[in-house]
């Protein structure tokens, strides 16, 4: 085996960490925005709470009153 393979095999092996590396952050940073997204903000008080939820966690009035 000489140098230059094993050089080789070294960076590509690095280069296939990183691109998992950045497919993982990729992934949690999706499931980050996926969970920002099932919050809203309530009108009458202004309280992050979940969309899940008829009415708001903090005064009770109804999320989806127009
Ligand atoms: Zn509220």
């Amino acid at each position: 085996m000489d140098p230059s393979t094993v050089c080789l095999s070294v960076f590509v092996a690095l280069i296939s960490m990183v691109a998992m590396f950045r497919i993982y952050k990729m992934n949690s940073f999706r499931i980050r925005v996926v969970g920002y997204r099932s919050q809203t903000m309530c009108h009458a008080c202004h309280a992050i709470t979940a969309r899940a939820e008829a009415n708001c966690q903090h005064c009770g009035k109804p999320l989806r009153a127009v």
